[in-house]
Parts: C-alpha cells; sequence; structure tokens
C-alpha cells in the first residue's frame, strides 16, 4: 500500500502546526514539505504578523543592518552550503562568501526558499496563538478568532521582547513618551528629533543595530550607550585561518577549567599567528557538549562569571558595522559608558538620566536590554498558557524552555510532550548554543524530520 492512495479529503490530513514564521518557522516547515512526499500532510505556520521569514532578526528594514554571521555560513541548508551565495549571484546580490548581507535581504531569502518548495500542502495563517492544548487526538491551536486541530505541533516562537527597563533600585521607568520598550520599532527611532540626544540602554547587538539607525539618519543627533560592563561586541576581521582546530577539555568539566583552556588555546593560537576568533570558532561544533557536560552548579558559574566575555566574542559584529561606530564615537557622536540606570526623571516629552556621576538630558531612552529569556517573566499569551497547565516549563537556568537535546518538549513533570517539539533560541538552556542559523537549520531538519517519521507511520497505520 503505499502512502498516496491514502490522498483524501481535508479532514483527513495528518496537520503539523508551526507556531512562529521566522526563521526557524520557514526552516521548520521548508524541511518538513521536502522530507515529506506525503500528499495527507498538511503544514501550517501560524505568524503573528501574517508575513513569513522575518521575524525579530530579519524584520528590519534598515539596509545599514547586516547579518552578524559570514554569508558562508547562512545557509538554510546544512548539507548545502553555497545555497545562499547561488540566491545572492542570482538575484543581483553581493556573492562574497566572506561578506555580510542586509538583514532584511536574509528574509527575502527564506521567503524565496519556502516558495520553491512551497505545494498545496502548505497554508500560512496570520494571527498570534494564545494556546496549544494537547488532547487525546493532538493539540488544539486557540487563535484570537479560531480553533483548529493539529496532529503535531513545532514551537517556532524565537526571542521574545526585551524585559521591561528597570532602574537599578528595581522601580520600573515609567511609560512615556520618551520611552521607547521596543528597539525593534524602527519608525519610533526615526521620528525622534534631527538633533535629539539619546540614551540606549544596553551594548549588544541590538544596541549597535539602534545606534547605526540614529546616527546615520541624524548627523546631529548623539547617544549614549550604557550597560554595566561598557562592552561591545567585538568586530569580524578577515582572517587567515579560519580552520583552527580547537582543543575541547575532556572528561568532567567546570566552568573555570574551560575558561583556562580557552586561554591557553588563545596563546597556543597567537604563537602560531593565528587570532583569538579562529579559537572561538573552533570550539563552536563542540560547545552544545560542553555545555551538556557542565553540572548544574558549573553552568550557573559560567552564566556569572563568564557568559558576557564569551558573548561579545563570539556574537560578533560586522567590519563595516564596526568602521561605524568607531566613526561616530571619533566625531563625539557615540559615547559608551560602563554603569546602570539610576534615575529617570520624566520632563514630559523629555527626560533626565542619571548613571553614574553622569545626567543626560535625554529626548529618547531606548531600551536594548536584549531579547528576554526568562519564560517565567513572559507576557506572551502563548507562553503564560502553556506554563500555568504545565505543559512546558522552564529549563533549570530559566534561559527559554526545557526540552530534551533532540528538540522534544518537557513538561513541568519532566516528561517529554508526544509530538510537541522547539526549535531555535528557547532552547538555550539545554544546548547553550541555539541563537543562530548554523544550529536552527541543523534543529529544524532533526525536529522535521522526527515529526516527518511519526506522521506517516500515523497515516500508514491509518
Ligand atoms: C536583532 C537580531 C539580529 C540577529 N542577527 C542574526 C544574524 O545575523 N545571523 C544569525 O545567524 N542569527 C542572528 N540572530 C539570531 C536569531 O535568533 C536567529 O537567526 C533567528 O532569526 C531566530 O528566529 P526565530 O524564528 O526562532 O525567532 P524570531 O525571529 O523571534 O521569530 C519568531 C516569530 O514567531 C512569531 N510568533 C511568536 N509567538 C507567536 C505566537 N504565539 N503566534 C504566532 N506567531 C508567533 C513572531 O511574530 C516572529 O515572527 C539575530 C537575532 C536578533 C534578535
Amino acid at each position: 500500500m503505499t502512502l498516496t492512495e491514502h490522498r483524501g479529503p481535508v479532514a483527513e490530513r495528518t496537520r503539523v502546526a508551526v507556531i512562529g514564521g521566522g526563521a526557524s518557522g520557514v526552516l521548520t516547515a521548508i524541511n518538513l514539505l521536502v522530507r515529506s512526499d506525503d500528499p495527507a500532510l498538511e503544514v501550517v505556520i501560524h505568524e503573528a504578523s501574517g508575513i513569513v521569514g522575518r521575524g525579530i532578526a530579519y524584520g528590519t528594514n534598515d539596509q545599514r543592518h547586516l547579518l552578524n554571521v559570514r554569508a558562508r555560513h547562512m545557509s538554510a541548508f546544512p548539507d548545502s552550503p553555497s545555497d545562499l551565495l547561488d540566491w545572492a549571484l542570482r538575484t543581483g546580490r553581493s556573492s562574497d562568501p566572506q561578506g555580510f548581507l542586509p538583514r532584511a535581504d536574509y528574509a527575502i531569502y527564506l521567503q524565496d526558499r519556502l516558495a520553491d518548495v512551497a505545494d498545496d500542502r502548505l497554508r500560512v495563517r496570520a494571527g498570534r496563538v494564545l494556546d496549544v492544548v494537547p488532547s487525546a487526538a493532538g493539540f488544539e491551536i486557540v487563535t484570537e478568532r479560531s480553533r483548529s486541530h493539529a496532529d503535531a505541533v513545532v514551537l517556532c516562537h524565537g526571542n521574545q521582547p526585551p524585559r521591561p527597563l528597570t532602574l537599578a533600585d528595581g522601580a520600573p521607568v515609567p511609560e512615556a513618551p520618551w520611552h521607547v520598550a521596543n528597539p525593534w520599532e524602527l519608525a519610533r527611532l526615526r521620528a525622534l528629533p534631527a538633533e535629539a540626544h539619546v540614551v540606549v540602554v544596553g551594548t549588544g547587538l541590538t544596541a549597535v543595530d539602534t545606534v547605526i539607525t540614529l546616527l546615520e539618519d541624524g548627523p546631529e543627533r548623539e547617544v549614549t550607550m550604557l550597560s554595566r560592563h561598557g562592552l561591545l561586541p567585538k568586530p569580524h576581521v578577515g582572517q587567515a585561518h579560519t580552520a583552527w582546530v580547537t582543543k575541547v577539555p575532556e572528561g568532567p568539566v567546570t566552568a573555570d577549567a574551560i575558561a583556562a583552556a580557552v586561554t591557553e588555546e588563545c596563546q597556543a593560537a597567537a604563537e602560531r599567528g593565528v587570532g583569538w576568533r579562529a579559537v572561538v570558532d573552533g570550539l563552536r561544533p563542540a560547545t552544545q557538549d560542553l555545555w551538556r557536560r557542565l553540572p548544574h552548579a558549573e553552568r550557573e558559574r559560567f552564566l556569572q562569571v563568564y557568559a558576557r566575555d564569551w558573548e561579545v566574542r563570539r556574537h560578533r559584529m560586522a567590519p563595516d558595522v564596526a568602521l561605524r561606530l568607531q566613526r561616530y564615537r571619533y566625531e563625539g557622536r557615540l559615547h559608551v559608558r560602563p554603569g546602570t540606570l539610576e534615575g529617570v526623571t520624566d520632563l514630559g516629552e523629555r527626560c533626565r538620566v542619571t548613571a553614574g556621576a553622569e545626567t543626560h538630558d535625554a529626548d529618547a531612552v531606548v531600551n536594548c536590554t536584549g531579547p528576554l529569556s526568562d519564560v517565567r517573566r513572559s507576557a506572551d499569551p502563548l507562553i503564560q498558557a502553556l506554563l500555568a497547565r504545565g505543559t512546558v516549563a522552564p529549563d533549570p537556568l530559566a534561559l527559554g524552555l526545557d526540552a530534551t537535546p533532540e528538540g522534544q518538549v518537557l513538561d513541568a513533570a519532566g516528561l517529554p510532550v508526544p509530538d510537541l517539539h522547539l526549535v531555535g533560541p528557547p532552547r538555550k538552556g539545554t544546548l547553550w548554543e541555539s541563537t543562530a542559523i548554523p544550529e536552527i537549520r541543523a534543529q529544524a531538519a532533526q525536529v522535521a524530520a522526527t515529526v516527518v517519521q511519526r506522521t506517516s507511520r500515523r497515516t500508514i497505520a491509518n
């Protein structure tokens, strides 16, 4: 009996709901469609905005916001590394493998690749999913306007908006015209006065994007960036040696031992004229395994002592972006300060910010503290509903949701939820390295393979 003989009315279809249509959702859907030739399969992407492929990372319409990963590492398919470069060449974009394409172009790439494999088995539903309710027959997907059935669900809800901005004493920064709570609302930034002075809280990659949008568009503007450590991401540089094989400690590990081993490797590399970047990149394939081998208390120590230093080296900015920042600093339009937000006085359209010994009269304070990872503090109705029912649980460090290493969701009792999977940044707690495309595309391929295997068994059984 062939699978095709089971082609039947829509009601008999096996439906996979993909919750979220950012990079994780699109890559999962592509893999589902490519890996299955079952006409009874239906893949439904539920995307709040209705537009797939963008998400937070690639939803920017500022062409100066570049990918922070070289083009040669950003293919949608692990087994076809030149796919993005081939697409870029075909569509008249730069196909420099060492280059950094605009992030908005990457969204078009994902949309094109989805369109290439889409057939009548794919649906995109606009609207926010408010709940995913397990039932005897699968799941009920609840949106504002509808309820529908799914046999399997892949959560691809991605990065959460930043946690609300607070002062050093924990008091919330009030909502006000000068308070930009969502740094990805570029229209708010662009609408600021031509001579605005802006305080950007955070010095990570989102803060860097914000500075570029503000200062390229307003040559008279001034920005003060503020974070506890005052560290900007390190820039990528041209690397003669990219294939450094970083020695990975064997056996039981501690955070201190890993840090010492990395320092040693950097010294060994330097003696051979190889920069630390090659050591950091060389560690990437082993990072998830090292994380899994760290006992819980050691993971906590890593977060407390080493995480920030690791992040600024691991998540680097494109050289062009780094040059822009250097120029702004040289021109006296950008200041980077270590410190915390101690006070903000509401002056109506403006505010007065106190941080350390400095006071700034500012036209805006922008929350660039980075995506919220502690799901217990999420305001997302879907996350709240899933947590309240115990369908999902925070991972032990509350960096995301608990899941098996293969991406099956674990419930509040620590048990795998059949046919409920997770792809993307919310797997950070179990994998640590779960943020960027090289990891996400592998997760999407793996989860899709599992789902296809289980759903086709079901089709045959029917
Ligand atoms: C600013 C920024 C820049 C980045 N740049 C790079 C880069 O250059 N290279 C790289 O490899 N990685 C980059 N990353 C890392 C990024 O995490 C991944 O590359 C990837 O974009 C994550 O995709 P995602 O789909 O998991 O999450 P998101 O991009 O957050 O997308 C999630 C999507 O799900 C939707 N959604 C969420 N909840 C629901 C719901 N309940 N119902 C319906 N829809 C829902 C949202 O509307 C959104 O479209 C960047 C991250 C950020 C934040």
